[in-house]
């Protein structure tokens, strides 16, 4: 077995199946979960009204998205120097958390300080943001919270670039084709009448 995670490349956390840590075999399972379900649906397009199709896919882009964060947080680790933007998107994101805000004056502060004791900066806060009670990992992300203005960070940022994608038609693509399957299977259904064997 790897020492490794094949995701994230994380030694911190304990392997377990097909090489992959804790935190990434449960969002890769939710990827493969949702995966399955739909190839279900495609050949089951009378069931769709039992999966919704649309929320499988909006749950496993999102689990794909949280493997990438995960990668991103261990590839800070992995460095002896940790660069003044990503230390302040972790700074962004536990304000974001916190429900606080981030003093203007947090670029340049973090700007100052030495490239080695950002990366330290980084491995104590990275802890805090992990442990941080949410359903969802927090996103990157340099955008500053601000009070009474509440947005999701990297989600909000990540989910209206997502929108205006190609991935993204292709997605409503797939759904509009399983919906058509569905209505289809519902007229021959119905074209067979009332009192016909299923
Ligand atoms: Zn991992």
């Amino acid at each position: 077995m790897a020492d490794t995670c094949r995701n994230c490349r994380s030694r911190r956390r304990s392997i377990k199946t097909r090489d992959l840590c804790s935190k990434c075999l449960y969002w890769q399972g939710r990827v493969e979960d949702c995966s399955a379900k739909l190839e279900f649906v495609r050949a089951h397009p009378e069931d769709l009204r039992k999966y919704r199709p649309q929320l499988l896919f909006s749950r496993m882009r999102k689990a794909r998205r949280v493997l990438e964060e995960l990668r991103w947080r261990e590839e800070g680790l992995h460095a002896d120097k940790v660069d003044a933007q990503r230390l302040e998107a972790l700074v962004c994101a536990l304000a974001r958390d916190c429900r606080s805000a981030v003093a203007a004056s947090t670029s340049t502060l973090v700007e100052k300080v030495s490239p080695k004791s950002r990366r330290q900066m980084y491995e104590v806060l990275l802890t805090i943001v992990e442990n941080c009670p949410s359903r969802w990992p927090n996103l990157h992300s340099l955008e500053r919270p601000i009070k009474g203005a509440y947005r999701y960070g990297g989600w909000s940022e990540w989910s209206e670039e997502y929108c205006r994608s190609q991935a993204f038609s292709d997605e409503c693509k797939m759904n509009r084709e399983l919906e058509r399957a569905y209505y289809a299977s519902r007229e021959r259904d119905d074209s067979r009448g009332p009192g016909h064997p299923t």
